[in-house]
């Protein structure tokens, strides 16, 4: 996996992308629009996570609905 896929440096949340989520430029924009606290910086690749954002994650799995099944995983570090 990609640094992309898996950012390593937030505190409460990680999160898991799929590799054809992470390379998929068309989902990139979709993701960039859904997610409300701006985690997901669409590129001309694929999604990029904003790892100084993942901590705002309110868990409302908008992006995971947007994806395809399984393709986005939202990871509790805590509890
Ligand atoms: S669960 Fe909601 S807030 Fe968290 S990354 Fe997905 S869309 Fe953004």
């Amino acid at each position: 996996m990609s640094d992309a896929a898996s950012a390593g440096d937030s505190i409460f949340i990680e999160i898991e992308m799929s590799d054809a989520v992470a390379s998929d430029p068309e989902l990139a924009t979709k993701l960039q629009e859904v997610c409300p606290v701006s985690i997901f910086k669409a590129t001309d690749s694929g999604p990029e996570i904003v790892v100084s954002q993942l901590d705002e994650c309110v868990l409302c799995e908008l992006c995971v609905e947007a994806a395809p099944q399984g393709g986005i995983e939202i990871i509790k570090k805590y509890g």
